[in-house]
């Protein structure tokens, strides 16, 4: 926890600024006496003392005040800015009454003149009184509203009036409560995040492990005699396994790519060697769906600085989704080009295509559209999470265009 204390440093300190203030008020009314009255000198010589003293009193006083903190000391700050407007009162009725006492003696004149004061100095206290409620009450809102704040209303915002202080203190009070929901907002998602992935994590998991333990019990206790069906049993629990093993591969690619980035290894790399490489891995498997597979690259993407190994994991990603949506008689296209700068890869399919409303979520961790969580064989839901980690850590975009039953587009970029 820190506490922040603010002082403001004039160039010239607040008690000198109060010193040079009376002793220009001083000298203002001395030059106004002479102009406005022309006194003889020895009269002026009086006033001048007059005067010296009264403002030496009012010196005192109010840096007596400004010294013993006594307006932080009242409970309410109205009652504070009372006190200055009765000080001020006070000071004034002290300086006119002393003046006008030791210069005029004429006492029907001193009584006028103080009842006057005395109205006068009233009326500037009720006065100021009143117009410090529109302070304090502005003080009161901020309150009330840190109060909200505090029993968790966060995003609790104050009306701001006007230009000054308490308006800025009005806009950074919102500021910071807009922050602060936000902040609470990121956590819940976090939050639900982190249980969801949690529960598929789980279930993914298990799901295998269990068919798996099926399998092999079901061999162990020699239940299944024939040779065929145990041909069957091992060839689903050899699929399990693969499936198992490649989860916690992608589990363990998330995981890198959480704790602080992942850790590129960045060298001039070929794109279309990259992309011939990938369709040649995924040929015999499209080879065996009848689906169509094509590559073209144009020559001025290459060279570009990237880490071969990953950018081939998420093109492997994008073209092993391509495969696994696309039926029978379809055909899948990889192409890079140069588009303002960048270097552009899509992967077109043909295949059964993103319904709208699984279409913003697919990158999301464990999301798995409506037909593929029906299908056995549907993926881990990480593959697109993984692929968007890699080329955002090497500085570019991905992203997918799809209507269901005309195929998919997704790009992603790459800074060249
Ligand atoms: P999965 O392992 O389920 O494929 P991904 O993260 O790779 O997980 O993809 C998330 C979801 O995006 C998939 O479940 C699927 O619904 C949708 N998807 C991804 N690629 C395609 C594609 N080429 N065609 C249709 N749907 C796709």
């Amino acid at each position: 926890m820190s506490i922040l204390t603010y002082s403001a440093r004039p160039r010239i300190s607040l008690p000198l600024r109060f010193l040079a203030g009376v002793l220009a008020v001083l000298l203002a009314a001395l030059a106004l006496f002479y102009v406005v009255m022309r006194p003889p000198f020895g009269d002026l010589r009086a006033m001048a003392t007059f005067l010296t003293i009264t403002a030496t009193l009012s010196l005192v006083a109010g840096y007596a005040a400004y010294r013993g903190g006594w307006l932080a000391r009242a409970p309410r700050l109205s009652w504070a800015l009372l006190g200055i407007c009765a000080l001020s009162s006070i000071l004034t009725f002290v300086n006119v009454w002393v003046t006008a006492r030791l210069m005029f003696a004429s006492q029907h004149d001193l009584a006028l003149a103080t009842v006057l004061l005395m109205f006068a100095g009233g009326i500037a206290m009720v006065l100021g009184y009143f117009l410090s409620v529109g302070i304090t009450d502005r003080i009161r809102v901020l309150c009330l509203a840190a109060e909200a704040v505090a029993a968790g209303r966060l995003g609790t915002r104050v009306p701001v009036t006007g230009r000054d202080e308490m308006a800025e203190l009005g806009h950074a009070f919102n500021a910071m409560s807009d922050q602060l929901a936000a902040a609470a907002e990121k956590q819940r998602e976090f939050e639900t995040l982190r249980r969801d992935l949690i529960a598929w994590a789980g279930h993914d998991l298990r799901t295998p492990l269990a068919s798996i333990r099926a399998i092999v019990e079901a061999l162990a206790d020699g239940v299944v005699e024939d040779t065929a069906e145990r041909e069957r049993y091992l060839r689903t629990a050899q699929r399990d396994i693969r499936s198992l093993s490649s989860l916690i591969d992608d589990l363990f690619e998330l995981a890198e790519l959480d704790a602080g980035g992942l850790k590129l290894e960045r060298w001039p790399g070929s794109l279309s060697d990259l992309i011939s490489d990938t369709l040649e891995s995924f040929s015999a498997r499209a080879q065996q769906q009848q689906v169509a597979l094509h590559g073209s690259a144009d020559p001025q993407v290459d060279p570009l600085l990237i880490d071969s190994g990953k950018i081939g994991r998420a093109l492997a990603n994008l073209v092993g989704n391509a495969l696994h949506y696309t039926p029978a008689g379809g055909a899948i296209e990889v192409a890079a080009r140069l588009e303002a700068g960048e270097a552009w890869v899509s992967v077109r399919d043909t295949g059964i295509g993103i319904a709208p409303n699984d279409l913003p979520h697919i990158f999301e961790r464990f999301y798995r559209g409506e037909k593929s969580r029906s299908r056995a064989s549907g993926g881990s839901g990480l593959g697109l999470a993984i692929a968007q980690g890699i080329i955002e850590a090497h500085g570019g975009r991905i992203w997918a265009e799809s209507a269901l039953g005309q195929g998919a587009v997704f790009t992603f970029t790459l800074p060249k």
